[in-house]
C-alpha cells in the first residue's frame, strides 16, 4: 500500500495536472455514491422515526426526521448542482485547469460540510431513545452502525465525506453509553470507538486505492492522447516533407523530382504518353524590366493558368526557371497539339500590368510509348528547341526529322572540342554592299563546320553546341582570330575602310568577357577598332543589364555595334539607343519577298525612317532576287546583303569579291 501511495504523492508533486484530474474523478464518484446512499439513509431515518412513534416519542421523531430530510435534500441538491470543474480534462489549458480545480475543491469542501451536517443530525438519535437507555437502544445502535458502515462503503472515493458523516453519530453513541455507565455499556462504548477508528482507517485506505486507480486511468488516457498527437504530428510532418520534396515552392506544381517520380509511375502502366515541355518566351526581359518579384508573380500566374487549362489527371510541373512540363495519357485526354495551342493561348492573354505580347510560351511535345524519363524529356527538349528557333508562341512535335537532328547534336557535342583544336572549323565571309547594293563596304563573318558524318552544321547549332559543351569562349576566340586575320589582310591590300562584322550570341555576351578579349586582341595586332563590328541579336538587346556594360566598353573604344535580326521577336526600339547601336540589320524574314508583300514593305519603310531619324544605319539582309533589290533601292535602303548580291565565301574569295567590286565601282 505504501509503494503506490508514495508513487502517487511524488507523481502529484511533479504533475499538478494529474492531481487535478484525480480530484475531479473523486468528486464525480462521490456525487454518484452520495445520491445512491441517500435513499437508504431516508428509509433508515423513517424506520427510526416509526420506532420512536411506537415508543411514544412521535413528536420528537417527526422533528428529527424533518431535520434529517432537510439535510438530505441539501446533500442531493449539492450533488445535482452543476459543477464546471467536472469538465476538466487533460486538454484543458493550465489557467482554465487551475480555475476548474478550484471549483472541484470547493464542491468537495461543501459536500464534506453537508455530510457533517447530516452526521450531526444522526448524532441526535439519542433524543429518540433516551440516550441509548430506552428498550429500543439495540435497534438504534444497530441502525447507527449500519448507516455508518454503509457510508464508508459508499464513500470510497473521498474519505473525508464519510468521515464527516460517521464521526458525530458514533461519538455521540459512545458518549451516551459511557454516560449511562455500567460495565457492559462501557465495553460497548469502547467497541463503538474502536469501530469508528476502523472505519476511518478503512475509509482512508480505500480512498488511496481509488486515487491510485484514477491516476493509472488518467495516465493511460494521457499516454494514449499524446501517442495519438505524436502520431498525428509525425504523419503531418512526413506529409509536409513529402510535399516539399516533390513540389515547387513557388507555383505549387510538382518539381523535377516529383515529376520524375510521377511520370515513372505512369510509364509503368504502359500505353502511349504525351510529355510536353513548355518554356516562356521573353521571361528574362520580364525579370529585367519589372524585377524578380514581378517575375515570381508571373511564374505563379503561369502555373495557375496552366493548371486551370489541363485535362483531369494530367501531371504538371515546374522544372526550374521558366520551364514547365506536363504529362498525360493522350488516349484519355485531348489531342496534344490542340492542348498545346490552348495553353499557349492561355499564357498569351495579358498578365497583370505586363505590356501585352511581352510574354509568350513555346512548347515541345513528345508523343509515343514510354521510355526512360531522360529520353522522353530529351525528345521533348529537342522539339522545344526547334519550336523556339521558329519564333515565339510556337509548338513542335518530336518527329523523325528532329530525331536525326538530335543524333547530329549529340555527335557535334562530342566532336566540337577536337574540331576546334584541329582548326576543322572555318569562318566564311559574306559581303555587305553600300550605295544601294552597288559597292562592297563590309563583310560579315559566319562560322562554318563540315562534320565528317553529318555534313554542314548550321552555325546556330554550332553556337548552341559550344554552349552545351562549355566551349563558348574557345569558339569566340577562334572566330575572332579569323576575323582579325582578314582585317590584317584587308589593311595590307589597301582596304582598311572595309569593316568586318562578327556575330556574338546572347550567351557569349553574357558569359564571356567579350570586351576584354576583343579590345585586347585589336590592341595586340595594332588594328583600329573601327574596322570591327559586333552584331548582337535583339534577344541580347533585351538582356540589357548583362550586355550594356560590355557593349559600352567596346563602343567607346571605337568598335561598331549592330543590332541583328531586327524585326523578329520582341521589338525594343528603346534599347537601340541604350545599346549604342550604330546599325540595325532588318531580318531576312522581312526582306525576302518584300516586293510582293505590302506588310513587309511597310515594315521596311518604317525601319528605314526610324534609322534616319535616330541617325542609325540600316542594312537589309536576305536579298535573294533582283526584284527585292529594286524595291529596296526604291525605298532608299542604303546597305544590303543577300545571296543575290554575294554568297558567304571563304576568306580569300571574299577578299577578291570586295576588292574587285570596289575597283569596278571606282
Ligand atoms: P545572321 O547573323 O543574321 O547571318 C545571316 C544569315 O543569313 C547567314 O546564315 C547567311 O548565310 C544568311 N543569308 C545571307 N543572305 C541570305 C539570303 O539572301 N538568303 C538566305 N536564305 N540566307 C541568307 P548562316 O551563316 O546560316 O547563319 C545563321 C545565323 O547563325 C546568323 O544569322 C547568326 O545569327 C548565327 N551565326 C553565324 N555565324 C556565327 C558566329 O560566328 N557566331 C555567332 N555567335 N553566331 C553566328
Ligand atoms: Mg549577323
Ligand atoms: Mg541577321
Amino acid at each position: 500500500m505504501n509503494g503506490p501511495h508514495s508513487a502517487l504523492r511524488s507523481l502529484q508533486e511533479v504533475d499538478p495536472g494529474l492531481g487535478r484530474l484525480i480530484r475531479r474523478d473523486q468528486l464525480d464518484a462521490i456525487r454518484q455514491s452520495v445520491l445512491r446512499a441517500i435513499p437508504v439513509n431516508m428509509i433508515l431515518g423513517l424506520t427510526g422515526t416509526l420506532v420512536a412513534v411506537q415508543a411514544g416519542r412521535g413528536e420528537m421523531g417527526a422533528a428529527w426526521f424533518a431535520v434529517s430530510t432537510l439535510a438530505n435534500v441539501l446533500r442531493i441538491a449539492l450533488c445535482r448542482a452543476p459543477c464546471a470543474g467536472l469538465a476538466l480534462d487533460a486538454a484543458t489549458p493550465p489557467d482554465a485547469a487551475e480555475a476548474a480545480a478550484r471549483l472541484v475543491d470547493r464542491h468537495l469542501a461543501l459536500s464534506s460540510l453537508a455530510a457533517l451536517l447530516s452526521g450531526l443530525v444522526w448524532a441526535c438519535l439519542p433524543l429518540l431513545c433516551e440516550g441509548y437507555t430506552a428498550p429500543e437502544t439495540l435497534f438504534y445502535l444497530t441502525v447507527t452502525c449500519g448507516i455508518t458502515a454503509g457510508a464508508v462503503t459508499h464513500g470510497i472515493a473521498y474519505a473525508r465525506i464519510p468521515s464527516c458523516f460517521i464521526t458525530p453519530p458514533l461519538l455521540s453513541a459512545a458518549g451516551c453509553l459511557l454516560y449511562a455507565g455500567g460495565f457492559d455499556r462501557i465495553c460497548l462504548a469502547a467497541t463503538v470507538l474502536l469501530y469508528l477508528a476502523a472505519l476511518l482507517r478503512s475509509g482512508a485506505a480505500t480512498e488511496r486505492l481509488f486515487r491510485e486507480s484514477s491516476r493509472l486511468k488518467n495516465e493511460a488516457t494521457a499516454l494514449a492522447r499524446s501517442r495519438a498527437a505524436a502520431h498525428a504530428s509525425a504523419s503531418a510532418l512526413a506529409e509536409e516533407m513529402r510535399v516539399r520534396a516533390t513540389h515547387d515552392g513557388l507555383t505549387g506544381l510538382l518539381n523535377r523530382a516529383g515529376f520524375a517520380q510521377a511520370v515513372e509511375e505512369r510509364a509503368e502502366g504502359g500505353g502511349d504518353l504525351c510529355l510536353m515541355l513548355l518554356d516562356l518566351d521573353g521571361f528574362k526581359s520580364v525579370n529585367d524590366v519589372y524585377g524578380h518579384t514581378a517575375g515570381d508573380r508571373v511564374l505563379v500566374e503561369v502555373g495557375r493558368r496552366l493548371a486551370a487549362a489541363l485535362p483531369p489527371g494530367c501531371l504538371a510541373a515546374r522544372l526550374g526557371g521558366d520551364e514547365f512540363a506536363l504529362c498525360y495519357d493522350p488516349v484519355a485526354g485531348p489531342e496534344p497539339t490542340a492542348l498545346a495551342e490552348r495553353l499557349i493561348a492561355a499564357i498569351a492573354a495579358p498578365i497583370g500590368s505586363l505590356d501585352p505580347g511581352r510574354l509568350g510560351m513555346s512548347a515541345g511535345l513528345f508523343l509515343g510509348p514510354p521510355s526512360s524519363l531522360t529520353q522522353m524529356l530529351g525528345c521533348a527538349d529537342e522539339a522545344l528547341y526547334a519550336a523556339k528557333a521558329a519564333g515565339r508562341n510556337r509548338l513542335r512535335l518530336f518527329d523523325e526529322g528532329l530525331s536525326g537532328r538530335r543524333e547530329m547534336r549529340r555527335a557535334c557535342e562530342r566532336d566540337l572540342s577536337q574540331a576546334l583544336s584541329e582548326n576543322a572549323l572555318e569562318v566564311w565571309f559574306q559581303p555587305i554592299f553600300g550605295r544601294g547594293g552597288r559597292v562592297p563596304v563590309g563583310l560579315e563573318a559566319l562560322v562554318r563546320w563540315r562534320h565528317p558524318l553529318h555534313g554542314w552544321i548550321p552555325p546556330n547549332e554550332i553556337v548552341a553546341t559550344a554552349a552545351m559543351a562549355g566551349l563558348t569562349e574557345s569558339l569566340l576566340r577562334f572566330i575572332l582570330e579569323q576575323v582579325l586575320t582578314i582585317l590584317c589582310a584587308l589593311r595590307e591590300r589597301g582596304a582598311p575602310d572595309v569593316r568586318v562584322a562578327m556575330n556574338v550570341s546572347p550567351r557569349e555576351m553574357a558569359q564571356v568577357a567579350v570586351d576584354e578579349i576583343v579590345l585586347g586582341r585589336l590592341r595586340a595586332l595594332g588594328l583600329p577598332p573601327s574596322m570591327l563590328e559586333i552584331e548582337i541579336t535583339e534577344e541580347t538587346a533585351l538582356d540589357i543589364e548583362a550586355v550594356q556594360g560590355k557593349l559600352a566598353t567596346v563602343s567607346k573604344a571605337g568598335v561598331r555595334v549592330a543590332l541583328d535580326d531586327f524585326g523578329t521577336g520582341y521589338s525594343s526600339l528603346a534599347s537601340l539607343r541604350q545599346l549604342r547601336a550604330d546599325r540595325v540589320k532588318i531580318d531576312r524574314s522581312l526582306v525576302t519577298g518584300l516586293t510582293t508583300s505590302d506588310d513587309k514593305r511597310g515594315m521596311v519603310h518604317a525601319v528605314l525612317g526610324l534609322g534616319r531619324s535616330l541617325d542609325i544605319e540600316v542594312v537589309a539582309e536576305g536579298i535573294e532576287t533582283a526584284d527585292d533589290l529594286e524595291t529596296l533601292r526604291a525605298l532608299g535602303c542604303p546597305l544590303m546583303q543577300g545571296y543575290h548580291l554575294a554568297r558567304p565565301a571563304p576568306a580569300p574569295a571574299a577578299i577578291e569579291i570586295v576588292l574587285n567590286g570596289r575597283a569596278a565601282a571606282a
